[in-house]
């Protein structure tokens, strides 16, 4: 006998692009989603627990579609924590996915790790020993020797490329993370550098797609940003500095931009971590300076974008008030951190909506984020996979 629950929703917000549905019924079933609808043409069916968040806001779990599970922002030096053994950085994860899944993250997509812990930690969460949310693995990024995001491995040349590919999806990865241009948090590299050759970002992209996956590239802007939109990449991580044609060429080429404001704008991102490195310092006020005057522009420029929160755990809340800040509908920023956000990692078909069918992945707000983005903070029920995580640390319902 599979369990039956019955939720009684304020609104639903299904995440379809209906009209959100005052005085709702979502049932759950076996993990998956039964029926959801107005409460008055939704039946619900004998023996079905029900839950009461008949004064809250019920929309689909949000989809973080760029964090780390190791990685605290704030703690400084990023590239020296990956390089930590296994077991502490094991530790920190879990400490880590609790807060994401407590703030309504029941997706995650992990843009690489070290010794594939995220694999481990995956499995883990999946067996019920530890609380987070659903991961999609990466597992070691491909990045070149002197590229950002080196950590422990890298990947010079075409070969070695095909074979660390092929080696992360034996081990378990979901998609390939390739680092096309310098970041943020990194002394060595500037932005806009281009770290591979068109010859090595094609040979990641036909690997992941030989295996029926795909690649996703870190990106501010310029050649490399272009390089890898032009060999198929489908996801654009940041694009901090991406330019009105590099944004036309995403559009032409159906790629997504995946937008991290917080490890940026937020006081406890790279800002707390490194404010002692005056070149990391230096980038992050520039970088600031670019996206406050393009984002507005590229947001509604009709290229399809999700959020992620890039290791600032339990702050997607963030990410959407700032998409809103930056001119985004409510409502669109709803979807960029729900249904865009399953589109873009695809895994649509499973998540991303309240619909029959689905994954019973769901979360409760107090107060409306249509009309006030800032309740996002007050996530206060949060369901995955059919089973409610309300008794998460830090939590003070009875
Ligand atoms: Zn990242």
């Amino acid at each position: 006998m599979t369990p039956r629950c019955a939720l009684r929703c304020g609104t639903l917000f299904d995440g379809t692009g209906a009209e959100p549905v005052p005085n709702a019924l979502v049932i759950v079933e076996g993990g998956r989603i039964a029926a959801a609808g107005a409460a008055d043409r939704t039946p619900v069916p004998s023996g079905a627990a029900v839950i009461d968040l008949g004064h809250r806001f019920v929309m689909p779990g949000l989809i973080d579609a760029h964090s780390h599970i190791s990685i605290v922002p704030g703690k400084g030096d990023q590239m020296g924590q990956l390089r930590r053994p296994p077991v502490p950085q094991a530790l920190q994860a879990a400490a880590n996915l609790r807060r994401d899944l407590a703030a309504g993250t029941t997706t995650m997509r992990v843009m690489a790790e070290e010794h594939f812990l995220d694999v481990d930690v995956r499995e883990a969460i999946e067996a019920g020993v530890v609380e987070g949310p659903r991961l999609l693995c990466a597992t070691r990024g491909i990045t070149a020797s002197n590229g950002h995001g080196r950590a422990l491995s890298s990947f010079d040349g075409v070969d070695a490329i095909r074979r660390g590919v092929r080696e992360n999806f034996a081990r378990g990865a979901d998609h390939v993370k390739l680092f096309a241009t310098g970041g943020v948090s990194s002394t060595a590299t500037t932005l806009n550098a281009s770290g591979y050759s068109r010859d090595e970002i094609r040979a990641a992209v036909e690997e992941a797609e030989r295996a029926g996956k795909y690649a996703a590239a870190h990106a501010h802007g310029g050649p490399g940003l272009r390089l890898a939109v032009e060999e198929g990449v489908s996801t654009i991580e940041h694009g901090a500095l991406a330019t009105d044609d590099e944004v036309a060429l995403m559009i032409d080429r159906k790629a997504w931009l995946v937008c991290t404001f917080s490890i940026l704008f937020h006081p406890d991102g790279i800002e707390k971590g490194d404010a002692s490195r005056p070149a990391i310092m230096e980038k992050v006020r520039w970088a600031r300076g670019v996206v406050e005057a393009s984002f507005p522009r590229i947001l509604g420029s009709g290229v399809r974008f999700a959020v992620g929160t890039d290791s600032m755990h339990g702050l997607m809340a963030y990410e959407l008030e700032t998409l809103v800040k930056l001119g985004v509908s409510p409502t669109r920023a709803l979807l960029a951190g729900t249904r865009w956000g399953a589109e873009a990692c695809r895994v649509e078909r499973e998540i991303g909506t309240i619909e029959p069918g689905k994954r019973a992945d769901l979360i409760a707000v107090d107060g409306n984020p249509l009309t006030d983005i800032g309740a996002m903070r007050r996530v206060s029920y949060v369901m995955k996979d059919g089973v409610a995580y309300d008794r998460l640390a830090g939590r003070t319902e009875p």
